[in-house]
């Protein structure tokens, strides 16, 4: 069989072997519906409350506060819906969000919606909070924990912090944080939206931290105290909190703490390889899984995926979504750098891999660099 090397955690993160098991355990031990009133459903419903006592320890919340939903995209459409009846004043939306994030914010904030600025390094832009907010202070503030494209890492704290002060709500997309860095202290957020497949969990389960009055918009059942109806998929939740338990092991074991190490060495080689390649957001703190690598200019974004695909690399462009799409990213517009889109290569490992697979992708990078390919003349 072909052997790929998967680089491409930040897309979705293959299940891991914690979560396959105690999903497998779950079918078998909790097959009713927790909504039903005998002893099996009883049995679900305690095995999806257990799962959502120990999310909220987590993150530092009340377990009343977390809904289950089908993943991040729903967790945020339902906020940013929500907040848009409930709020007086615009939505500040921090300029490299999520396009789920963006679309939803055009959808319900049309017209009552700012974009908050980031730096050259992709980190919002504390002066302009700070002048706007002595201006016209926003309705709310919509900032994520950690960007999917460039790994950035934002000042999610300060900003909860300072929402919280001046009783402004605050929602933080934390899909790409979660099991990559602890989950402590995102219970302080008004809203926080995540999702199982980026840590290793199951595809289309999600949650969605909230502010008490929250009203979602999904009606139909009963379920989530009414908050969001639809059947709760209990093994995948119980799957995918038992791989955010393992992640957050993971990250306090010591044996791990070198863990940007393999990616660090990968760029210092594309750099010794060719003075014209970047790294995005490498002068600020950054997910250690993901290197943002902007290759010298005249090469095509299309092109160095397939080309690296054909050799064995899954990697990306950008963010999932916008993958194969021409559409230049937002992210690296947002920073100042407009039109390098194709030449971005994202590079996103995660807790399985190995340190040959950083070096692997290097030696085929750095000799595609020394011969000059897709070299525009
Ligand atoms: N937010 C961020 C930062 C993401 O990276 C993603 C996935 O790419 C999402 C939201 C959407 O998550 P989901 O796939 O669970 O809808």
């Amino acid at each position: 069989m072909e052997t790929v090397r998967y680089l491409d955690y930040n897309a979705t993160a293959p299940l891991c072997r914690e979560a396959r098991e105690a999903w497998l355990e779950a079918v078998e031990r909790w097959p009713g519906n927790p909504s039903s009133p005998h002893r099996v459903g009883g049995r679900a419903e305690r095995a999806l409350e257990l799962a959502r006592e120990e999310m909220a320890s987590l993150l530092g919340c009340g377990a009343e506060e977390l809904i289950w939903t089908s993943g991040a995209t729903e967790s945020i459409n339902a906020a940013v819906h929500h907040l848009s009846g409930t709020i007086a004043g615009e939505l500040w939306v921090s300029a490299i969000e999520h396009p789920c994030l963006r679309a939803a914010a055009g959808r319900w904030f049309a017209g009552r919606c700012r974009v908050l600025p980031v730096d050259g390094s992709g980190v919002i832009d504390g002066e302009w909070v700070e002048r706007s907010w002595r201006e016209t202070p926003p309705g709310a503030v919509a900032v994520m924990a950690a960007n999917n494209e460039t790994g950035v890492l934002q000042p999610w704290e300060t900003m909860a912090a300072r929402c919280r002060d001046e009783g402004v709500p605050f929602l933080c997309d934390a899909a790409q944080w979660l099991g990559k860095q602890p989950a402590a202290g995102l219970g302080l957020c008004d809203y926080v939206a995540g999702c199982a497949h980026k840590f290793g969990g199951v595809p289309g389960v999600g949650w969605l931290k909230v502010a008490r009055g929250f009203r979602g918009y999904l009606v139909g059942g009963p379920q989530e105290e009414g908050r969001r109806a639809g059947t709760e998929n209990v093994p995948g939740v119980v799957a995918s909190v038992a791989a955010l338990r393992a992640r957050e092991a993971w990250l306090r074991d010591p044996v791990n703490g070198n863990r940007a190490e393999a990616r660090d060495a990968f760029e210092a080689r594309l750099r010794e390889a060719s003075g014209g390649v970047g790294i995005l957001g490498a002068d600020v703190p950054r997910l250690w899984n993901t290197s943002a690598v902007l290759m010298p200019p005249g090469d095509c974004r299309r092109r160095w995926v397939v080309r690296l695909d054909r050799e064995g690399f899954a990697v990306s462009t950008g963010s999932a979504c916008s993958s194969g799409q021409e559409k230049p990213s937002h992210v690296l517009a947002a920073m100042g750098l407009d039109g390098s889109g194709e030449r971005m290569i994202r590079v996103s490992g995660g807790w399985e891999t190995e340190a040959g697979d950083w070096t692997a992708l290097a030696g085929t990078l750095a000799g595609w660099l020394r011969e000059g390919v897709g070299r525009v003349e």
